[in-house]
């Protein structure tokens, strides 16, 4: 039967523990705190610590309040861009790491080496403290190069260290060669003691194995060198989880231990991993070795049913069978009892269990953590909301489509909305829609729906815009408007503003105006008289010129017409008493019934030749007139004072009748 070891170096060094120690606390005292990079290279650490509110930014710009210094370290520029942002740093940088920056800083006159992959966050953090010129390597081929290439390098003096999880074979080996070229070198030993450590314990593992499994992210220097380390000395498997293992190497397992069942297998795991993935691996290994014991036969059949595996990271079916206020209780179909908490079933805050689930629903979950011992384990459904609420997100970015959803709480800089899929996605202050000296707490908990800005898929950042969203619609509405408005459509609208010639009408989405001449039949000096901000008001589509965007309104009815009134009660020949309501060179106009005026032309006031009209008549005056002429075409009335008077002078001069 074959057998497992696993290395006692495996798993999380010193630095890394800090660092998730420090960003852990930093986030418990913050709410959310943002690190430079991912803090580790292991996705399953990284979604856990993003639940905890530690989030990977690429760029300083990206955080809010508080950034954290992974423990790959920074170059000296980086601390001058936080401190410019005025963002409170929690520096993580390994110790180790630290020593390296040191002595990059202190090179004065000498040029710095570093041995190591130039493309590393590591290596780029060190090479930005050195003062003079600076050069990576991480092969004899690279030197070559960097000697052809840069002829004066490292000529005066020259400074070299290691990245500290470089191979040490490969270091000694380098800084041989290194020496032939540089005789004026300067060596400094950084490779850190945990990395040369789990290195020679690797190499010690691997040449007593038939088969190792290096577990670790797929991202990580440390482990894919573990990775080089065992498999020159034995077959070798990489896997970031258990999950990984089984779905891609398990058949290359299978085929080592038919062709040697007494073997023996290694495990150890890069700096990043944590010990529960280690032991899930070594679990699910010791299942491997117990399925390849059985009899074929069985096994094909077993392979053919659907068997469920609990493992961090796998996805399985729950059936809810209980919800009480802190957490749902789920059948996974294992002899586990599974656990889903409150925390873990939705992304928005707000929700009870009872709000997300109830008892029969099957629901997929990703398993989060297992205690084999106690025979539980718990579950996410929140994860795979995400995973389903991002891909949506992706199709709607794509497709520029808005996306529903609900405004789960305020955060620093903006608010946190869960979109109806269930993505958590972040909306800047500046798009969230509220004008700038409104309040952001006035859209919590409301159903908002927004365009998607950003999407890092990677990282699970999504940035979106409500402002957006909202102009979108607005801009439809507005469309439509245009489209359906014509001469003669009436409205309902409220008066948004006013003007001495007039008021502007908000016709749902857009403005129209009606002239003060247009506010009433009568006569009026200023809006105010007849309407006030805010009050509705029932218009009528004058005109309108969609390129310009404007739209006249009238608030007069016809049925209110004067000119009705007066034509159906006043014809030409009436006398009728007038009102004086302005004088002018040629004449005075005087009002005969409300918004009905006519002209007494200065020939027509008095039987003499007038020359002055405000000697004979003044404003407020009443005096009778005859209407001498209507016309209807331009709702004009000529008033004569004169006929009358000569009327009453014939009527005078008449022989009384017998
Ligand atoms: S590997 Fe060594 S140098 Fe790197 S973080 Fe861990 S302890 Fe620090």
């Amino acid at each position: 039967m074959a057998e497992i070891v696993v290395a006692k170096s495996a798993g999380f060094c010193y630095g890394v523990k800090r660092a998730i120690e420090l960003s852990r606390k930093a986030a418990a005292e913050h709410g959310t705190v943002y690190t430079l990079g991912p803090l580790i290279h292991n996705n399953d650490v990284i979604s856990e610590l993003r639940e905890q509110g530690v989030i990977p930014a690429d760029e300083p710009e990206q955080a809010r309040g508080c950034i954290v210094i992974r423990s790959h370290g920074v170059g000296r520029d980086m601390y001058d861009r936080i401190a410019e942002l005025g963002l409170e740093c929690v520096d993580a940088t390994c110790p180790f790491v630290e020593r390296i920056h040191r002595i990059a800083a202190e090179c004065g006159e000498s040029d710095l080496l570093v041995v190591g992959d130039g493309t590393h966050p590591e290596v780029k953090g060190i090479m930005g403290w050195a003062a003079g010129s600076s050069a990576a390597v991480d092969s004899p081929e690279e030197l070559e190069e960097l000697t052809v290439s840069h002829k004066t390098f490292g000529t005066k003096s020259l400074k070299v260290v290691a990245q500290t999880t470089f191979d040490m074979c490969k270091w000694t080996d380098l800084q041989k060669k290194i020496k032939k070229h540089y005789t004026k070198a300067e060596f400094f030993d950084t490779i850190c003691r945990a990395t040369a450590d789990r290195q020679s314990e690797a190499a010690e593992l691997s040449r007593q194995c038939g088969m190792m499994i290096v577990v670790g992210g797929a991202h990580s220097s440390n482990s894919k060198k573990l990775a080089d380390i065992c498999a020159a000395e034995c077959p070798t498997f990489f896997c970031e989880n258990a999950a990984q293992l089984v779905r891609e190497h398990k058949p290359g397992i299978l085929r080592l231990l038919s062709s040697s069942k007494d073997v023996k297998i290694g495990i150890t795991a890069g700096a990043s991993t944590p010990a529960y993935i280690i032991k899930e691996v070594h679990n699910i290994m010791s299942e491997i070795i117990k399925d390849e014991a059985m009899d074929p036969e069985f096994m094909a059949a077993l392979d053919s049913m659907e068997r469920v595996r609990v493992y961090t990271g796998n996805r399985v079916k729950a059936t809810v069978v209980a919800v009480n206020k802190t957490e749902a209780v789920v059948d996974i179909g294992t002899k586990h009892s599974g656990y889903i908490l409150a925390e873990d079933l939705s992304n928005d805050p707000t929700k009870a269990p009872e709000d997300v689930v109830k008892v029969g629903d099957v629901i997929d979950c990703v398993v989060k953590k297992i205690n084999d011992a106690e025979g539980y384990v718990y579950l996410s459904k929140k994860q795979v909301d995400t995973q389903q609420g991002m891909e949506r997100i992706v199709a709607a970015k794509e497709n520029n489509e808005s996306v529903e959803g609900t405004v789960t709480k305020v955060v620093k800089g903006g608010v946190m909305v869960t979109s109806k899929e269930g993505a958590s996605v972040f909306v800047p202050a500046s798009q969230s829609g509220v004008p700038r000296n409104g309040k952001l707490e006035d859209i919590q908990g409301k159903a908002i729906k927004f365009k998607v800005i950003e999407v890092n898929e990677g990282r699970g950042r999504v940035v979106g815009s409500i402002k957006a969203a909202e102009r979108e619609e607005s801009d439809a509405v507005k469309a439509k408007f245009w489209e359906e408005l014509e001469v003669g459509k009436k409205f309902v609208g409220e008066v948004k503003s006013m003007e001495s010639y007039g008021v502007f009408v908000d016709l749902g989405g857009v403005d129209g105006m009606v002239h003060l001449t247009e506010l009433t039949w009568n006569r009026v000096k200023h809006p105010k008289e007849v309407v006030s901000i805010g009050d509705k008001l029932e218009v009528t589509v004058k005109s309108f010129d969609p390129e310009k965007k404007r739209v006249s309104l009238t608030a007069k009815k016809p049925e209110d017409n004067p000119w009705t009134k007066f034509l159906a009660e006043f014809a030409e020949g009436d006398v009728v008493k007038v009102q004086i309501v302005s004088i002018t060179p040629f004449g005075a106009f005087a009002q005969i019934i409300p918004a009905v005026e006519g002209l007494i032309h200065i020939s027509q006031i008095a039987k003499e030749r007038v020359t002055d009209v405000s000697k004979v008549l003044s404003v407020g005056q009443i005096v009778d007139a005859k209407i001498t002429e209507i016309d209807e075409e331009k709702n004009r009335v000529s008033l004569s004072i004169k006929a009358l008077l000569e009327d009453e002078a014939d009527s005078e001069e008449a022989p009384a009748e017998e």
